[in-house]
């Protein structure tokens, strides 16, 4: 086991911090820093007083005046735990806590621009995959330094975590994986995931049962799955460099025939459907109260197909207006294109990531191999960057591509914005 520390902070949502992957272990300092691959950069100013980035004034100058109380005290608390100046050290789950440093740059309120890194698909299935969770340390492989040295890491995990459960029936494929998954997630600097989509509860009701005992026991962060409907929506949050995050999981890709049995209810466990939109729409809002960004992860669009849905965009669309700053997600098995609607980022569809080449349909050419890395820089109450680092998968494990052949999928994946409405800066 990891020497996990739990906080109780008397709310819900996320009360979980790693400290022994705390960067002051591993020497990792500092944000990550953006190069000169980025196919988004922008030159915005950082948060402005005026509070023009968005149309409530009112929250910014409450959520300021928040911050200032609560910073004295948690500087010392962030500071004992790791250091004072980690990367991920300061994901706590309690509001009150707060990152040291607010005169490394940042708001002026203790809120310091982070990285925010986001992957694809992710199970362990397969002989390959399932026997790297025998060293759990290193199950994911290299991409692990790429994840953990993002201030805030988030995946979707796309199995159901049971050694055990009945398997859903007249269905192609099912996944599941133990726990120990979680113990992979957590070495490789994963903060969160989602477990709203098609194989989150691939072993039915006693899968559901084992997956949301495994996540109590461990304490790993997951979204988008509970006891009811009321928790498979409830935000999670964490505060990262003083920056308040919370993060809501749903999924539009549910099997007709397993949908019903699958979609949590008031009085039923089970998955967040996204096809609930006025109850994604609540959980959006829910998750704005108190929060400096508010996140969404959607498994969404459709396999192999490397345009959105049009009920991808007027999703996107209706959660963008809800609050949502950032909405990511995938499904496609493919790599989709992302950018920015009106100063918030999409991205479509984020591929393969920890997976074996299991897509359903036949692949000529190689396309469920490419994957990727999201980095967003968040700054000032604003997503101010934007970087695809485009991986390759081999024996189900990502690598990020480089030189030539790096560059021509960047380019590739630029050009895949094209059929999504989005743009390439804010
Ligand atoms: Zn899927």
């Amino acid at each position: 086991m990891w020497n996990q520390v739990k906080e109780g902070s008397g709310r819900p949502g996320s009360v979980w911090r790693n400290s022994l992957f705390c960067p002051c272990f591993l020497g990792i300092l500092g944000s990550a820093d953006q190069g000169g691959t980025d196919p988004v950069r922008d030159g915005h100013p950082a948060f402005s007083p005026s509070g023009n980035h968005r149309t409530r004034p009112w929250r910014r100058r409450r959520t300021r005046a928040f911050a200032l109380v609560a910073a004295g005290a948690a500087v010392a608390l962030s500071a004992a735990a790791c250091g004072g100046d980690g990367k991920k050290g300061d994901a706590s789950g309690d509001p009150k806590r707060k990152a040291p440093g607010a005169s490394k740059g940042g708001d002026g309120n203790g809120r310091r621009p982070i990285t925010i890194a986001f992957g694809g698909d992710t199970h362990f299935q397969g002989k390959r995959l399932r026997g790297r969770l025998a060293s759990p340390g290193t199950a994911l492989g290299p991409i692990a330094s790429t994840l953990r040295a993002a201030d805030f890491t988030m995946l979707n995990l796309e199995t159901a975590i049971t050694t055990g459960g009945t398997k859903a029936p007249n269905k192609e494929y099912t996944f599941r994986s133990p726990p120990s998954a979680f113990t992979a997630l957590k070495a490789a600097g994963v903060d969160v995931v989602s477990m709203a989509n098609n194989h989150g509860m691939d072993y039915m009701e006693t899968g559901l049962r084992d997956s949301l005992s495994a996540i109590r026991k461990s304490g790993f962060p997951v979204v988008g799955i509970g006891k009811d409907e009321d928790e498979a929506f409830r935000p999670r949050r964490f505060t990262v460099k003083g920056n308040r995050i919370a993060v809501v999981g749903a999924t539009q890709v549910l099997d007709d025939h397993l949908a019903k049995a699958w979609t949590a209810t008031p009085g039923k466990g089970g998955l967040a459907s996204a096809k609930d939109v006025p109850r994604l729409v609540q959980a959006v809002r829910e998750a704005r109260k108190g929060s400096d960004y508010v996140i969404v992860h959607l498994h969404w669009g459709q396999e192999m197909r490397e345009c959105p849905l049009p009920r991808q965009k007027d999703l996107a669309k209706t959660l963008v207006d809800a609050g949502a700053d950032v909405v990511v997600g995938g499904h496609a098995h493919v790599p989709l294109g992302g950018g920015f609607m009106k100063g918030r980022y999409v991205h479509y569809g984020m591929g393969n990531f920890v997976f074996n080449g299991v897509s359903g349909q036949p692949d000529t050419t190689g396309r469920t191999r490419l994957s990727g890395v999201l980095l967003l820089r968040l700054d000032g109450g604003k997503v101010t960057n934007a970087t695809w680092k485009p991986a390759h998968l081999s024996g189900g494990l990502p690598t990020l591509m480089t030189g030539a052949a790096g560059a021509a999928e960047l380019k590739r994946w630029n050009a895949l914005r094209g059929c999504t409405g989005l743009t390439a800066r804010p």
